[in-house]
């Protein structure tokens, strides 16, 4: 018995030296990228689509729901490289659902019922959705993130990814989480997120988020956020 109590005790003090030495390692990394996603089931959903455009774009009138699948499809790639597998809502403008419906309430209420069960279906670790925010003022911009009232993981999901997009994208004031019960957010167990990716009311950002460089800093700064998630877990 004595000998089995000291052999726990000679490898408990072991593990923990190996932990402490792990950590060491990653001194000097990018703290937000050291976790690894390699094996994760993500659901990205381009928010909006085929007739709800979404907010309207201020200065260049273009549709929300065109910009959400452009960053959308760069955040599938961007996440396949990292070994994730990824299942998209949607892959074009194309309807969800209902394409034969004529009425537009309708045809909505059916696309919403339609990414609700591929949500359910797809037995996920997390779910992504990509908006562009709007708001009365031209001044609102930056990214902000939304998740779940209550959901304690949706909340930590919701905090890495705005620290990440805050630093990254280098935000002068940056906005805080927010929570709600949308409807999105609800399906599956999984932690579950809207990024809305910056304000297409504010002339400048609208335009910024249409260049494709700045999509990729957005899509860079969204994976390490998933990263931070995963590596505070
Ligand atoms: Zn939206």
């Amino acid at each position: 018995m004595r000998l089995k109590k000291w052999l726990f005790v000679l490898l408990a003090g072991l593990m923990l030296f190996a932990l402490c030495a792990c950590g060491e390692e990653k001194e000097g990394q990018n703290p937000y990228a050291s976790a690894s996603l390699e094996g994760m089931k993500i659901i990205v959903d381009p928010g909006h689509g085929d007739t709800d455009v979404g907010t309207i774009g201020v200065s260049t009138g273009r549709y929300e729901k065109e910009v959400n699948l452009e960053i959308g499809l760069k955040l599938r790639e961007a996440l396949e490289k990292e070994g994730v597998t990824v299942i998209m809502t949607r892959e074009s403008d194309e309807p969800v659902a209902a394409a034969e419906e004529t009425d537009i309430a309708k045809r909505k209420e059916a696309d919403m019922q339609k990414r609700e069960q591929i949500i359910r279906d797809a037995n996920a670790d997390m779910y992504i959705g990509v908006h562009q925010n709007s708001f009365e003022s031209a001044d609102a911009y930056g990214p902000q993130i939304f998740y779940y009232t209550d959901s304690a993981e949706g909340k930590k999901l919701a905090e890495s990814i705005q620290t990440v997009m805050n630093e990254e994208l280098e935000i002068e004031t940056p906005r805080k989480v927010n929570f709600g019960r949308y409807r999105l957010l609800a399906p599956g167990g999984q932690p579950s997120v809207t990024v809305e990716c910056g304000f297409f009311t504010n002339p400048a950002e609208e335009e910024k988020l249409q260049q494709g460089e700045y999509q990729d800093k957005v899509v860079a700064a969204i994976v390490d956020g998933i990263k931070y998630y995963k590596s505070n877990k």
